[in-house]
């Protein structure tokens, strides 16, 4: 997937990396709710009677990929404990480092490589073998060649940074889970996603500044600068679906997932973890799933931090491909 573009899509041809998307989204309505005690997805995972890794963040991993599943653990476990101790949060997550054939018999929905999140409980799913999930990623040819000499500065290749810019995918997605585990309801679509990012941004500021040298590697993906068909929050919220499977290249979903990312830096900046807090009182549990609206969604949160009506001016304000 085009960096944090298309996670979503269900056609591999371009996406890269990113981080974020998911489908998640889609499928986080209400009826997610009153859950089995197992999901579906959980008992898929379960089935394939893989070795696990205990802990906060069991994982369970295809054979011959300890060494994957022990990194993943860490990473995203740490997040999860991060949480756990910021925001008191407790929930039932776990992850499955998988290679394609495990893959597809866990998820119909998600192309092979493409970090995602779902189920009640919820279950994270990764993969195991980048270099078989290679078409998700943004070849070095199309990206900024001002961020590409910034990743071999380090020392580092493109295809190798594009590899471990999945890890920021993996902390969106369990930025989704943490979320909804806190009592948030977002009351858009494009909130929800926001709100994942911002929850894996959080992490990576206070506890992973190492990894603060993916996001350029993602952003480069989601093409900011590329005139897009669409560019208003109205329309990602009313053409979601079409957004996120489109396959014609375009990126469109990236683009929004690229400058949905700015906006969180911005408020990242100014108001730290506190910020869900705040959030979580203007759009409590008890409300429904992506029922706000833009208008009344963008007043609540104008009333929080100042600039988010602006911001989303600003954006319909991009010129637009016909
Ligand atoms: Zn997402």
């Amino acid at each position: 997937m085009n960096t944090l573009e298309t996670f979503c899509t269900g056609t591999l041809t371009c996406f890269l990396i990113a981080a974020s998307v998911c489908f998640s989204a889609s499928v986080t309505t209400e009826t997610k709710v009153e859950e089995a005690p197992q999901s579906l997805r959980f008992d898929a995972l379960k089935s394939l009677g893989d070795p696990s890794l205990p802990g906060t963040l069991p994982t369970y991993f295809s054979p011959h990929y300890r060494a994957q599943a022990l990194a993943e653990q860490r990473l995203l476990g740490g997040e999860v404990d991060y949480y756990r101790k910021e925001l008191g949060i407790r929930m039932d997550l776990s992850l499955g480092v998988l290679d394609r054939t495990q893959w597809t018999k866990v998820t119909a929905d998600y192309p092979y490589g493409m970090p995602n999140e779902d189920g009640h409980p919820y279950v994270i799913l990764f993969p195991a073998n980048l270099g078989d999930a290679r078409e998700m990623m943004q070849a070095e040819r199309d990206v900024d060649p001002a961020v590409v000499r910034a990743v071999k500065s380090r020392g580092s290749t493109w295809d190798s940074a594009a590899a471990k810019s999945f890890n920021m995918i993996g902390l969106h997605e369990v930025g989704h889970a943490i979320l909804e585990a806190y009592g948030i309801v977002p009351g858009t679509r494009w909130l929800n996603e926001f709100l994942a990012t911002y929850i894996a941004y959080a992490y990576v500021e206070s506890r992973r500044p190492d990894l603060r040298w993916l996001w350029p590697v993602i952003q480069a993906g989601n093409q900011l600068d590329r005139p897009q068909k669409h560019v208003s929050l109205d329309d990602f919220e009313s053409m979601y679906m079409a957004l996120v499977t489109d396959d014609s290249g375009d990126n469109n979903y990236g683009w929004y997932q690229g400058q949905i990312f700015e906006q969180v830096k911005k408020v990242y900046q100014q108001h730290g973890l506190a910020f869900l807090k705040l959030v979580r009182a203007e759009f409590p549990a008890d409300s429904q799933w992506f029922a706000l609206g833009n208008q009344k969604t963008l007043e609540k949160l104008e009333r929080i931090s100042p600039g988010f009506i602006g911001w989303s001016r600003k954006l319909e304000a991009n010129s637009r491909r016909k």
